[in-house]
């Protein structure tokens, strides 16, 4: 039996019709940038986050950059952020031309910590990124504190963690400045191509937000900052809107699987299955284990060869990647980030998931970790 590492066909089985319906209503208005339809999504996130304000754009990508522009971050500026994220998460910081300073990971939820952020802090340090990994939040309490303390300001990619609770709170009441989320076909909340959002409890934020991706303009043809055009499109929004009302029970569909799994792969020796913290409660956008054998790579190839789907988020650390050796960063320099990218692999989590599906994907990794 083929099982695909993400299928959106059974989701769209669930939603397509009310999804349909709702584009045509924007069709009707021949409304595509911003408007009302965009206003009403913006407001059903940030009530569905507990968070004052939401703002949208084009991308999480852009929800990153729009943050960062938001507090004025930007050349002479450090930001601390993990190693072991999505490319996305330091492609912001240097396109506002600050400096990314990449911090090590902790090796078994593989999330940013503050010790690790202590460790980095410099004169120029401006901002610290938690990415808030694989559906779990970092250690905001002693981040938030630290932050708080040393005067730096906080963005939190939640690209891949919206709905994330930490310590009861859902992210955008987790400590940070602004919090982003993604809406790339991936994320628990998918749209139908690329969107992003920005959250914050700040008013001034929001604002400085809704100008900057607007072209800095207010009022139109009238430049206060410059800014980017980078708009959550109306007909993502309608869609997103509908696909919201779903999302606590895909959140729950997910978190049964990896219950199941839990259950399932523990006792497998080199495997080691996800850890999530205390406080949380993950919305597992990733299951992710780690393969702690050495056989990692074969894995990868059993799996391959039995149409299993499955993905090593991400076999390179940033601190290595070609497009920053100017930084300087070596092989050993962040242990727990160059282990993770060595030994981790993601399986199929989503919600449709069927047992006999679970089952077989977990069979093939009993058979594949012994080897
Ligand atoms: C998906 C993702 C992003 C970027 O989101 P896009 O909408 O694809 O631009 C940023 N950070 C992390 C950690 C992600 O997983």
């Amino acid at each position: 039996m083929a099982v695909p590492l993400l299928d959106l066909h059974a989701q769209w089985a669930q939603v397509g019709d009310e999804i349909k319906a709702a584009l045509e209503e924007v069709y009707a208005t021949q409304r595509f940038i911003m408007g009302p339809v965009v206003d009403k999504f913006e407001h059903e996130v940030a009530e569905y986050c507990g968070a004052d304000h939401a703002v949208g754009c084009a991308s999480g990508s852009d929800a990153l950059a729009l943050a960062l522009l938001a507090l004025d971050v930007g050349p002479g500026d450090e930001v601390i952020l993990p190693a072991f994220t999505f490319f996305a998460s330091v492609g912001a910081v240097t396109r506002v031309g600050a400096t990314p300073v990449f911090a090590d990971n902790d090796p078994v939820t593989f999330n940013l910590t503050a010790g690790e952020v202590e460790r980095l802090i410099t004169d120029r340090t401006k901002a610290v990124m938690p990415v808030h990994l694989f559906g779990q939040v970092c250690e905001m309490d002693a981040i938030g504190a630290l932050c708080r303390e040393r005067g730096m300001r906080i963005v939190e990619d939640a690209a891949q963690s919206i709905g994330a609770k930490y310590q009861g709170n859902r992210v955008g009441r987790t400590g940070g400045d602004i919090a982003t989320f993604s809406f790339f076909p991936s994320k628990n909340l998918g749209c139908m191509g690329d969107g992003g959002m920005c959250v914050t409890n700040d008013a001034e934020l929001d604002k400085k937000m809704r100008i900057l991706r607007n072209h800095g303009a207010q009022p139109k043809y009238y430049h206060k900052l410059i800014g980017m055009n980078s708009r959550l499109d109306a007909l993502q929004a309608a869609g997103l809107s509908v696909k919201l009302r779903h999302l606590e029970g895909w959140h729950a569909g997910r978190r049964a699987n990896a219950a199941d799994y839990d259950a399932k792969l523990a006792d497998i020796a080199g495997l080691a299955i996800p850890q999530i913290a205390p406080d949380n409660w993950s919305i597992y956008n990733q299951y992710t284990i780690r393969v702690t054998n050495g056989r990692r790579d074969a894995v990868v190839q059993g799996m391959k060869d039995r149409n299993i789907g499955c993905e090593i988020y991400y076999p390179v650390p940033l601190h290595l990647q070609e497009c920053y050796a100017h930084l300087g960063g070596q092989p050993g320099d962040l242990p727990a980030a160059e282990q993770a990218a060595a030994e981790v692999l993601s399986i199929p989590i989503y919600p449709e998931l069927t047992e006999a599906q679970r089952d077989e994907v977990v069979a093939a990794l009993r058979e594949l970790v012994a080897g």
